[in-house]
């Protein structure tokens, strides 16, 4: 195992290893739970639920999921989706018009679009053809300015979790940072990557309330890392970045773990039906393995199958312009009603 020459100080952008955050009222004084006239941040005093400015640090909900995923609440940082955590983490590490960052496509199209509206190179390395990651070929496409690599796991839209050898390689070969997003870990059977954290300080791993916990609405992203990343993070996020209401909600469900868990179980055995059902429709040319809540279905011809389902009323996602995944159709796994008027529409067409 070669250890890497990771050196945070020289990974962060120089204006942000030397910015003063901005300090709001709520960093200045955090209340110790006793009772204070709060005269200090320009609020209508006149308690409504929502009048006050939210926690900036989260606190109750880092409480919660510091215990459950068991790390400090130091190394969590908490964003409007994760989608905002991962544009912080360009934003920490990547300078505009000089820095570039590794993707494996076919995944998620939000880190192409965010290296572009960071004015961010990306540099794309296929996945090999049973969509693992190509380590010799990832390792190979890194140069003096490659701040980042993204590996989606489960990955989205292929559906597998990546091999745990080739993804520590890869940790442990690259002096920049790894970001493991896990938007969909909660639906695999291996464990996270979270608990890797400690033997690898240049590891960010991403999760989400959007996906098994139901809350796509409240926009909860969830960043995983040492406590020295997670504090450049912290520099840089918007002070108010998650709002009362969604703390509030997000925090009374990720209590309620027996409800989340028993959802899951119920959307996995769901899976294995539609992908048992998927099996026997005359157009399916192939079923991917996935370890996430949708599956990726090889078609005769996926524009045309689109346009059949949507004219059912039924709405999939056609996957057939990303690379490796010409003719294939992403179905997200429903409610059993909903799955069960999704199959009687595919053996109908
Ligand atoms: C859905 C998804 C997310 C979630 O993004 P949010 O902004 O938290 O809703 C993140 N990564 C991947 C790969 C996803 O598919």
């Amino acid at each position: 195992m070669k250890t890497t020459n990771f050196n945070l100080e020289n990974l962060v952008r120089a204006n942000v290893a030397k910015l003063k955050p901005y300090s709001s009222a709520r960093d200045e004084y955090v209340s110790d739970g006793s009772k204070m006239i709060f005269l200090d941040a320009n609020e209508n005093p006149y308690e409504n639920g929502v009048n006050r400015y939210p926690d900036p640090q989260q606190r109750n909900l880092k409480s919660v999921l510091a215990a459950q995923k068991k790390v400090a609440e130091h190394q969590i940082l908490l964003g409007n989706g994760s989608d905002e955590v991962l544009d912080l983490i360009f934003r920490a590490f990547c300078e505009p018009g000089q820095d570039t960052i590794i993707t494996l496509p076919p995944t998620y199209g939000m880190y192409k679009v965010l290296a572009a509206i960071n004015n961010v190179n990306e540099r794309e390395v296929l996945l090999t053809p049973d969509f693992e990651p190509d380590v010799v070929s990832v390792l190979d496409a890194v140069d003096e300015n490659t701040k980042l690599i993204f590996l989606c796991s489960p990955n989205n839209p292929t559906g597998n979790i990546f091999s745990e050898e080739k993804i520590s390689t890869i940790l442990q070969n690259f002096d920049g940072i790894v970001v493991v997003d896990e938007a969909y870990i909660d639906f695999a059977d291996t464990p996270s990557w979270i608990s890797q954290l400690k033997m690898y300080p240049n590891l960010i791993v991403t999760q989400t309330l959007s996906k098994a916990y139901g809350m796509a609405g409240v926009r909860m992203g969830l960043c995983f890392a040492s406590v020295e990343i997670i504090g450049v993070l912290n520099k840089i996020k918007p002070p108010y970045n998650v709002n009362e209401l969604t703390q509030q909600r997000a925090l009374t469900r990720v209590k309620d773990t027996a409800i989340v868990a028993k959802e899951v179980a119920t959307i996995l055995e769901e899976r294995k039906k539609l992908a048992e059902a998927l099996e026997t429709v005359s157009f399916v040319k192939k079923l991917y393995k996935t370890d996430a809540n949708f599956l990726l279905v090889k078609v005769d011809d996926a524009n045309k199958r689109y346009q059949e389902l949507l004219e059912h009323g039924i709405v999939i996602r056609n996957r057939t312009t990303q690379p490796l995944c010409e003719n294939t159709l992403r179905f997200t796994v429903g409610t059993t009603a909903e799955n069960e008027a999704l199959i009687k529409v595919l053996q109908t067409i």
